[in-house]
């Protein structure tokens, strides 16, 4: 049965941020997937995640019922729902009576939908009446979003709908490996050499993406930003800048020329490893191309300096002259599915819906009057996800966790530590619909329902608000997140509406955005269907969408984009005599994320079935190191031990980690927790390792129940 015959459902994909379009037969066995040819991002196209997602809505070790334990170090043992949530009701009241509202705290996900994610932080704020909330977004995009605030006023991941990509002249992608995260990307790609424009890659590693590139720039890990000062100062040398264009729409760029000069090609290519002549004809080619794009992802964003390191790579769009015109610009590739929407309204620490500042009197007194409360009934900001998960149980911090679509025994950096928070707490509730590590250690754990099994909107990497659509319902005795915020919310005595229909959570969400920059009150359901998503931000119901925010002016006071003046500072953990090699930590083909979803699909982990460590082969046989053999991989925060995996295509200096298991092979064992003064992201792309054959008695590295 082909999923195009009659009564396939269009939706679109559960994993990355590309959303690519598919439709699901779902009807007697397996759900059915097709990919859809109509959409933009796609065109036809899947990797192997999306041809795979039907496999996850029947995994044996679903979670079908809510669990609880009886007392601590009991099992978990089936109970009702109505006893699941009377009882996570009780015990909040009671920890909240004893310790304060702040004692119970909420950690949501870059994949949740826009109305889930809304109403998980107005579940927080007026049900809850906590100001510890934050996701795992945090760990994502949160440099690139605070770099784009500040140079535009307005963080939207593409500067325009993703066809520019393969319109443009020349592509510049620092840190980004799309052939392995979303491969439909790649499309855009071929169509952009196919009409023979170029693309120049920045990464450690000669990825498949970088090995698709005309100019590989492979940097020493965590030099991202010297590498884009050294390209301004080479453009600023040869005569390569917009004048007119800086002196008509931009501001600040004096300052920026003193800091810019110091960072002198020989200088830059001792600092970063790269040539100077690569430099140069990378920035050459990006002046010359009538249409540029410069494109950052994680590899240039998860560090220290993530913040500075982006607005490094804008102000050389901007000294190019190249943001706010047509199919030009800078652009974040997103990560997770709604990564985009999911930090727009409200489940980040510091938010409110409409990417509104939570400690803006205007924007309290808009959004309350949404939710039926007074400004005064809205805490403040509360603690970044890092910081909120190392303050769990501790003196002071939250004794009790609502988590909803995350994974942070896996994701979080330094995860031993988050393990241990997570073990102090008072009470851990899970919403997932699989055991997850994280799940495991719950002590309520409620079943929801999954991406195929609910509607929603989803905000992809262009911007565009797209709809996710109901294709079967859910297993008898799951919920969709809607229902169990509603049923908690009720049982708390939370003022307002806790609608469980995601079509009128959307309309309130519109109306909480409306006037906001993250502005989604001109769309409607009926809009994203009839015209294949809306562009935000859309003001009002005639408004059109806005593919290209930046053509006329940039959304600061003054409409001019701004240049700020960054230093390169290296990674917060330098290579020293004990921990002597760079560890740099992504993904694979065939996962996603921390792996709950894509360890449980056959053909996934047949594909890839346990972490591995990569290294260069002189490395190896200077370690001693046996192809396929176990290696300890160790750093300052613990130890993890994987099998070697031996390639040219990695720097000698360097070893990279997949993040997506636990247990003994966890990457994030190992990465470092220094968090970027700005953003608070973590800096999960560089720290210093120490690398040993493991010997005979090492532990397999493959966790348990995933085989
Ligand atoms: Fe597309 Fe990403 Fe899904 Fe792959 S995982 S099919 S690239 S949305």
């Amino acid at each position: 049965m082909a999923a195009s015959e009659v009564g396939a459902t269009p939706t679109h994909c559960p994993y990355c941020a590309l959303q690519c379009g598919m439709s699901i037969a779902a009807g007697a066995g397996t759900a059915v997937i097709a990919p859809r040819e109509d959409v933009p991002a796609n065109a036809g196209g899947l990797c192997q995640k999306g041809w795979s997602a039907a496999e996850m809505l029947d995994v044996p070790d679903r979670v079908t019922g809510p669990l609880m334990r009886a007392h601590e170090g009991a099992p978990l043992e089936p109970v009702s729902w109505e006893a699941a949530l009377d009882a996570i009701a009780a015990r909040v009241t009671a920890l909240q009576d004893a310790h304060g509202r702040d004692a119970v705290a909420v950690f949501g996900g870059g994949g949740l939908t826009n109305e889930k994610a809304y109403q998980l932080g107005k579940f927080a704020r007026i049900a809850l009446g906590t100001s510890q909330i934050d996701y795992n977004g945090r760990f994502c995009m949160s440099s690139a979003a605070a770099a784009l605030n500040r140079a535009f006023g307005m963080d939207r991941g593409l500067p325009g709908p993703i066809t520019d990509v393969g319109d443009a002249d020349v592509v510049f992608m620092a840190g980004g490996n799309v052939a392995e995260t979303m491969p439909p990307f790649m499309r855009h790609l071929s169509r952009l050499k196919d009409g023979g424009g170029a693309l120049i890659v920045a990464d450690p590693r000669r990825t498949p993406t970088a090995a698709r590139a005309d100019l590989h720039l492979q940097l020493t890990p965590g030099t991202d930003l010297a590498l884009a000062n050294g390209m301004l100062h080479l453009a600023m040398s040869e005569g390569l800048l917009d004048e007119a264009y800086i002196r008509d729409r931009t501001s600040g760029f004096d300052t920026l020329r003193t800091t810019v000069n110091s960072y002198w090609p020989e200088r830059v290519e001792r600092v970063t490893g790269v040539p100077v002549a690569h430099m140069r004809e990378a920035v050459r080619m990006l002046a010359a191309g009538r249409r540029s794009l410069i494109l950052t992802a994680r590899g240039a964003e998860q560090q220290a300096q993530g913040v500075d390191t982006v607005t490094a790579f804008i102000n050389l769009a901007l000294a190019l002259g190249l943001p706010g015109t047509e199919g030009s610009g800078y652009g974040c590739i997103t990560g997770q599915g709604n990564g985009q929407g999911g930090r727009e309204h409200g489940q980040k620490a510091d938010q409110l819906p409409g990417y509104r500042r939570i400690d803006d009197p205007a924007a309290r007194v808009h959004v309350a009057a949404v939710w039926g409360v007074e400004p005064e009934a809205i805490p403040g900001p509360g603690r970044s996800a890092y910081e909120l998960l190392t303050a769990l149980g501790t003196s002071g911090g939250p004794r009790a966790l609502l988590l909803f679509g995350s994974n942070p025994v896996v994701s979080a950096p330094r995860a031993s530590v988050v393990e241990e928070r997570l073990n102090a707490l008072d009470l851990l509730v899970v919403a997932d619909f699989v055991l997850s590590e994280t799940a495991l250690r719950a002590d309520i754990v409620l079943p929801s329902a999954q991406w195929a099994e609910e509607s929603g909107t989803m905000t992809n990497l262009e911007g565009r608000v797209l709809r996710r659509n109901r294709a079967l319902p859910p297993p008898e005795g799951v919920r969709t997140d809607l229902e169990i915020i509603r049923g908690l919310a009720v049982r708390l005595g939370a003022p307002g509406t806790w609608s469980t229909d995601p079509e009128e959570v959307f309309a309130e969400l519109g109306r909480a955005s409306a006037g906001g920059i993250a502005d989604y009150s001109g769309i409607t359901y009926e809009r994203i269907e009839r015209e294949g998503g809306v562009f935000w931000p859309c003001p009002s119901p005639g408004h059109p969408g806005t593919p290209r925010p930046f053509l006329e002016r940039f959304a600061t006071p003054d409409g001019r984009a701004v240049f700020t003046a960054v230093e390169h500072r290296g990674p917060e953990e330098d290579v020293d005599d004990g921990y002597p090699v760079y560890l740099t930590t992504g993904r694979v083909l065939a996962h996603y994320q921390s792996g709950a979803q894509t360890r449980r699909v056959k053909q996934l982990v047949e594909a890839s079935p346990e972490p591995f460590v990569e290294l260069h082969p002189d490395l190896a046989e200077r370690l001693g190191v046996e192809p396929g053999s176990l290696v300890r991989v160790s750093s300052r925060r613990g130890v993890s031990v994987a099998r070697a995996r031996l390639t040219d295509t990695i720097r000698e200096d360097t070893v990279f980690m997949p993040f997506h298991w636990g247990g003994e092979g966890r990457a994030n064992t190992l990465t470092n927790p220094a968090l970027d003064p700005v953003s608070r992201m973590p800096e999960f792309k560089v720290c210093a390792v120490r690398v040993e054959p493991a010997g005979p008695h090492a532990q397999d590295p493959l966790p348990q129940g995933f085989r």
